[in-house]
């Protein structure tokens, strides 16, 4: 264990600030009445009046405020340290983002107010847009969509409205085994079948598993590239043409486009719609279900079923466009996650073209760093240079140690480090999904990779040790399950009364 995080070997235990009341104490102080002071029963009905007093903390406004910053540090946060969560992007989040954000004209703005007064902000829906085109390689957007599945859906949707205005119904949707699982659940939302197909031996779609299944009745394909494994498929060209041959259209997860952005484009290798997580991507804080923001860019045939009003420009006035026939409606109030889309756009803005090409580099080179400095310890399935991600497995740490990913996933937690993403991908054993982003420094990279081959060496020697971890932590190991099915959110006096 290195000196740095011994300091972290302090276990917090934070009461309740019900616990920390003290009779008579308060975070305020009022001047004395210059009026005549009236007693409230005088003024309101008996039956709105309370009989015993609420039962609130009495605290401080210091009591208050250390008792929140405490709480707020108990907590792994991308501004605390390390956070390779695979699939979910948690690099760093520029403040000047957030400062941004925060302006007035953004935030005092009705999204009622007439466009002759929203002109700017009209003007940075559209420009947003008009970047993520760009990146996308396809020419039509819509910035409505709050999250990245719910751009599926919404890109599913027009999917159907495309195949139904060619007289069609098709049912199924094809994905492959190393899908994200919003993947699957967005298709059968969206009143399809799904029909999975298995990866090659190098991570690849299997091309014959692929050609036995198409026909006519093939909705579309889902795909990411890089998928889930972090492997760019080599084959998308052929893949897009077989899709294409049978009439279905090909729908790009684009979650993660750390990868490819400013390299490679959705639209070139023959997607007909692309999601992008702004708040993964161009680098929103997100977690804890929100907010996000997954807009959605496709091909000239699906344009019209975009959901209204989409932002457009005539070459003098922003304005909305509501005049959309074909249009499969709204699919959220107003315009979407508006103060995402401010902080991407500040996110674009600031890193310029070849800033965004720079991430793409930085992110695949320090998960290559991570992946050539760990394969050695942790089994790797698919040895090739990898994107922004990449999965090892702790499948002999489990087989000749009893030492599980899960384990080495606590032990984590007592380095001060935030743990990969843990048995996902499915078709992985004991997987561990790295994603490690560009924000990262090589000194933060070597304290990842020194803690892991710790653990590596542990899982040999002390094995049981690891299935104690973490014990640096406020709290152990949690009863995940309990938590989910009986969550207590509410707390009741009488539950912590001395006597009982
Ligand atoms: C995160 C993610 C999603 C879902 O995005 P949400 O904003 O959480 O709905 C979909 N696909 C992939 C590959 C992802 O990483």
């Amino acid at each position: 264990m290195t000196e740095q995080n011994e300091i972290k070997d302090i276990s917090v235990v934070e009461p309740l600030i019900f616990e920390l009341s003290s009779p008579g104490r308060r975070g305020y102080s009022l001047p004395e009445l210059d009026v005549p002071q009236e007693e409230l029963d005088a003024l309101l009905p008996a039956d709105m009046l309370r009989e015993e007093d609420p039962q609130l903390p009495e605290v401080s406004e210091v009591d208050v405020v250390r008792h929140f910053v405490r709480l707020s540090q108990l907590n792994h946060g991308v501004d605390t340290g390390f956070y390779p969560l695979g699939s979910c992007t948690m690099k760093y989040s520029p403040k000047v983002n957030e400062n941004m954000a925060r302006l007035s004209g953004f935030t005092a703005l009705h999204p009622y107010q007439p466009e002759n007064m929203t002109q700017g902000a009209l003007q940075l829906l559209y420009e947003t847009g008009e970047y993520l085109k760009e990146l996308a390689g396809l020419p039509e957007v819509t910035m409505q969509p709050v999250a990245g599945a719910h751009g599926e859906i919404t890109g599913m949707m027009l999917v159907r409205a495309y195949h139904e205005s060619l007289g069609e119904e098709r049912t199924k949707v094809i994905i492959p085994d190393s899908a994200h699982g919003t993947n699957p659940a967005t298709a059968v939302m969206a009143g399809y079948s799904t029909v999975e197909i298995p990866s090659n031996e190098n991570g690849d779609v299997d091309l014959d598993a692929l050609e036995e299944i198409l026909d006519d009745d093939v909705a579309a394909l889902m795909l990411t590239n890089p998928s889930t494994l972090g492997l760019y498929d080599q084959n998308i060209k052929e893949i897009a043409q077989m899709i294409h041959d049978v009439g279905g259209l090909l729908y790009y997860d684009g979650a993660n486009a750390n990868a490819i952005m400013g390299y490679s484009r959705p639209g070139d290798m023959g997607f007909d719609i692309v999601h992008f997580n702004l708040h993964k991507t161009f680098s929103a804080p997100h977690g804890g279900g929100g907010p996000g923001s997954g807009p959605i860019v496709v091909s000239d045939k699906l344009a019209k079923f975009l959901p209204v009003p989409v932002v457009s420009y005539d070459g003098e006035d922003y304005y909305m466009d509501y005049d959309r026939p074909d249009s499969i409606g709204k699919v959220h109030t107003f315009y979407g996650n508006f103060g995402v889309n401010i902080k991407a756009y500040a996110y674009i803005r600031s890193l310029g073209a070849e800033g965004l090409k720079a991430v793409a580099e930085n992110a695949v080179l320090n998960a290559n760093y991570l992946q050539e400095s760990l394969k050695d310890y942790y089994h790797l399935e698919f040895d090739r240079p990898c994107m922004h991600e990449f999965v090892l497995s702790g499948k002999n740490q489990k087989r000749e140690h009893g030492v599980s990913t899960l384990d080495i996933a606590k032990a984590l937690l007592d380095y001060g480090l935030h743990p990969p993403t843990v048995y996902f991908p499915l078709i992985i054993d004991e997987a561990l999904m790295i994603e490690p982003t560009e924000t990262e420094s090589r000194q933060s990279l070597d304290e990842f990779i020194e803690a892991m081959i710790e653990i590596a060496g542990d899982a040999e020697e002390e094995p049981e040790a690891l299935h104690e971890a973490p014990i640096n932590t406020p709290v152990r190991r949690l009863d995940e399950a309990q938590a989910a099915r009986n969550p207590v959110v509410r707390w009741y006096p009488e539950d912590y009364a001395e006597d009982d």
